[in-house]
């Protein structure tokens, strides 16, 4: 834990006792503060207070005594309207911030400059947050990894000089931390998300840009026009700044996906160049798909940044494992893989791991989000057969008719022993039994992660009942 000193004698006010807000009142507590802290869920406060913190209706309170409202960043600042505690802090003149402004300033106060590494953008920021700390853990360094991915900020160990610290940033973490100011900001790409909670794209854009602006190095993506106009931004304001791109190879300034590996050129006197391999992406297994040569090149950016060589960099990347439910690869049966990614609620995520396979054995369905599984229609080719589970089960089973072979298989485990069967039967040279559900998975599964779980699970049967059998594949 962090104790918060920077509020030592104090009244602050928080809000929002879910995970993140249970370890800030505790290390605001341990470091002096008096806190006053609320939820509106009756469970969030019975809980809190079994865990010893002093809770305060803030209905009630007297909010010219609070130096500050501690805000969860699930509860809105701005949009579509300030949570009603925002709303009396503002009205009271008393500043709004988050559980990363409390870090940071600690840092400023303790360990200014200590060694920090801030992540943010629409998608991959879990990812590239996991592969940071894994490559820096792998070459020996000290990584703290916590903010919106696992462990809340202050539940890590302090800031140090030795220490790096690897914080996943919301656009809402990032909104209610001010000082913010990392030593190197990751800033991977930008697409409409998040829109009812900040009113507009361009609204949006400038909060993660601030992440990057405030940084005393930059690290931006270049595939989309926000980053890319960031990128520009940053450049002509003379800021230490590198780009990370899919679809610009020969980039100056920027490493660049080529043809498989990590590259990028230089410019040399008389209009020369000269391009400097930097890592095969082919090596890293849990790094499939141009959206993670996106991460791996933001990661690669970041820790080079941080004074790691080459070597060690490609030998974290080519063992980071992955993130669960995310292209997860969760077993090998001969020649069949089995593929966890249902984290893919929607076509968008699914479509990453289409991409990334080519004989696809998919298993998909669940409750449909809007628009179902149409925009994936380019991407049907690759698929031998499609197992059907779940509410969409005879929605999708129309969209793929005439495209695609279906098999209706109402549970995940009928799916995955008939997708097994199928693929190892295939003459395929490297069938994958995939699931990627594109849809929600609440009609049968309490979340994305259960589901995931499940696969991992039934596939570790089918494992166990080969090796009882001595099955030879
Ligand atoms: P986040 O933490 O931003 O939600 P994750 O790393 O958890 O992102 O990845 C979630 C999903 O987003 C992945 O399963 C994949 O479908 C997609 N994704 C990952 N990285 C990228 C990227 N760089 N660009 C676009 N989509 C991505």
């Amino acid at each position: 834990m962090i104790p918060i000193t920077s509020f030592a004698g104090q009244s602050v006010a928080l809000f929002g006792l879910g995970g993140s807000g249970l370890s800030t009142a505790k290390a605001l507590a341990a470091g002096g503060a008096q806190v006053s802290a609320w939820d509106d869920s009756p469970a969030a406060l019975e809980k809190a207070a079994a865990e010893g913190i002093r809770l305060d209706d803030l209905h009630q309170a007297d909010w010219s005594s609070f130096q500050a409202l501690i805000l969860a960043p699930g509860a809105p600042l701005t949009h579509p309207a300030p949570h009603w505690s925002a709303a009396k802090a503002l009205a009271a003149g008393v500043p709004v911030i988050g559980d990363i402004e409390l870090f940071c300033r600690e840092r400023a106060l303790h360990a200014p400059g200590a060694p920090l590494v801030a992540i943010t953008g629409t998608n991959g920021k879990s990812t590239t947050t996991a592969l940071i700390a894994h490559i820096l853990r792998e070459a020996g360094a000290d990584a703290q990894l916590g903010g919106n991915i696992g462990t809340p900020i202050l539940d890590l160990e302090p800031p140090s000089p030795e220490r790096v610290h690897v914080v996943e940033c919301s656009s809402f973490q990032i909104d209610l931390a001010p000082s913010l100011n990392p030593s190197v900001g990751v800033l991977l790409n930008l697409t409409p998300d998040h829109l009812d909670r900040h009113g507009t794209m361009e609204n949006y854009a400038a909060i993660k840009r601030r992440l990057v602006e405030s940084s005393d190095f930059a690290v931006v993506g270049r595939d989309d026009d926000w980053c890319e106009a960031i990128f520009q931004y940053l450049k002509g304001a003379g800021h230490a700044v590198v780009g990370v791109s899919n679809t610009r190879p020969n980039a100056l300034g920027t490493v660049s996906l080529d043809m498989g590996h990590l590259r990028r050129t230089f410019a040399l006197p008389m209009l020369k160049t000269l391009e400097e391999n930097l890592f095969d992406l082919s090596r890293a297994p849990a790094l499939r798909g141009a959206h993670n040569a996106q991460n791996a090149a933001a990661a690669f950016a970041a820790v080079e940044r941080l004074g790691l060589p080459h070597d060690e960099i490609g030998l974290g990347m080519r063992s980071f494992p992955g993130l669960a439910h995310r292209m997860e690869q969760v077993g090998r049966r001969g020649k069949v893989l089995f593929v966890n990614d249902s984290k893919a609620t929607n076509a968008d995520a699914a479509e990453k791991a289409l991409l990334s396979f080519d004989d696809i054995f998919w298993i998909l369905g669940g409750k449909a989000k809007a628009g179902g599984i149409e925009p994936l229609r380019p991407l049907f080719g690759r698929i031998r057969k499609a197992y059907l589970i779940g509410e969409a089960a005879r929605d999708f089973a129309a969209a793929l008719e005439g495209a695609v072979a279906c098999e209706q298989c109402g549970t995940l485990d009928v799916a995955v022993a008939a997708a097994a069967r199928d693929a190892q039967e295939s003459a395929a040279a490297e069938p994958v039994v995939l699931l990627s559900p594109a849809c929600a998975s609440f009609d049968q599964f309490a979340n994305f992660e259960k589901r995931g779980d499940a696969f991992r699970g039934y596939v570790a049967s089918l494992l166990a009942e080969d090796a009882a059998q001595g099955a030879l594949f």
